[in-house]
């Protein structure tokens, strides 16, 4: 099943590995494994990002570059990503050979080589299936990323794409060294107290609709900008809104720079996010994902969001 992907890593001597903007636990984890495994290989890989990582991710240490580079590469990777767009200013750097790694429903198959595991609960899922398919060893440091990136896309276990395989690669990875409780605690169980005050004004603020089906967060420019959040104070925090019992749809909607709308989609079991998202020209998958407007109030945006899940809420 992975021949193609072999085969054309076998082609190239220099990796060049991208991976989405804002890149979370996955993106970050799934990028270090598949960059050890190349190296094992023999080759020479490069993880290059936009911009610096916040502390939170320093988890997945220092195997990344944000500085722009001239180095010519034979196969450029785009590991986790489900549109082209979302590589925003790294896209330029994917061209020649291309490949595409990833597990959202919404991908469009953008790459030369495409590798789309929809089943998939997280990309480090994929990337350590190939390592088990071309045979390399998994040392500490592969097992801990691997897990660090799976234990972000289901949400410590507890989304619904979590599958008794997961769990199996979990465990797999444990008994290869990896540092699981610090990661469940920085990736998961501790937040700084901005990220915690940051969730108690949310919480303060919640907005329901529809009996309670759906439930909206919004942080204006105006809020972001008092309170001094950035892009990363954000991770962990979209699945506020879906927390509340009996909330099928959650919204989290922020403007941290002014013009820059983006939304986070979470739901329970009935609405499929990743075609609410699609509808604006966004994706991710059933359960989890997101869409960006530009130039667009963010109450325009909550009327749309919610007129587009109503149509779902209907049919059930
Ligand atoms: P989050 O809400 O955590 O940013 O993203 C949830 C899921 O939706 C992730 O899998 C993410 O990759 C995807 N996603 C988030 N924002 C966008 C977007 O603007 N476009 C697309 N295509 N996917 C997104
Ligand atoms: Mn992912």
């Amino acid at each position: 099943m992975f021949k193609e992907v072999l085969d054309t890593l076998n082609k190239a001597n220099s990796i060049l590995i991208l991976t989405h903007i804002n890149p979370d636990g996955d993106a970050l984890g799934s990028s270090v494994g598949f960059k050890l495994m190349l190296e094992k290989m023999g080759k020479r890989a490069v993880i290059l990002l936009e911009k610096e990582l916040p502390e939170m991710f320093l988890v997945f240490g220092d195997h990344f570059i944000w500085e722009d580079t001239d180095e010519e590469f034979d196969l450029v990777v785009a590991l986790d990503c489900g549109d082209i767009k979302r590589l925003g200013d790294r896209a330029k750097y994917f061209k020649g050979n291309t490949m595409c790694i990833d597990h959202h429903v919404s991908n469009e198959a953008f790459a030369d080589v495409n590798y789309i595991d929809k089943d998939a609960a997280a990309t480090g899922e994929i990337i350590y299936d190939i390592i088990r398919y071309i045979n390399i060893p998994v040392c500490p440091d592969m097992a801990s990323k691997l897990y660090g990136a799976i234990l972000t896309d289901t949400g410590a276990f507890m989304f619904s794409n979590t599958t008794k395989k997961t769990h199996i690669i979990a465990a797999d990875l444990i008994e290869k060294g990896a540092d699981f409780y610090n990661l469940n605690k920085k990736l998961h169980m501790e937040k700084d107290y901005k990220r915690h005050f940051i969730s108690a004004k949310l919480i303060e603020n919640m907005q329901f609709y529809e009996d309670g089906k759906i439930c909206v967060c919004i942080i204006d420019n105006n809020m972001a900008t008092e309170l001094g959040i950035k892009d990363e104070d954000l991770n962990g925090i979209a699945h506020l809104p879906r927390s509340v019992i009996g909330v099928e749809a959650g919204i989290l909607i922020s403007e941290i720079t002014l013009g820059m709308v983006k939304v986070s989609l979470r739901s329970d079991e009935i609405v499929d996010v990743s075609k609410v998202a699609g509808a604006f020209g966004g994706g991710g998958h059933i359960r989890a994902a997101g869409v960006r407007f530009r130039d667009k109030s963010t109450l325009d945006i909550k009327d749309s969001l919610i007129t587009e899940i109503k149509k779902q809420l209907e049919v059930e």
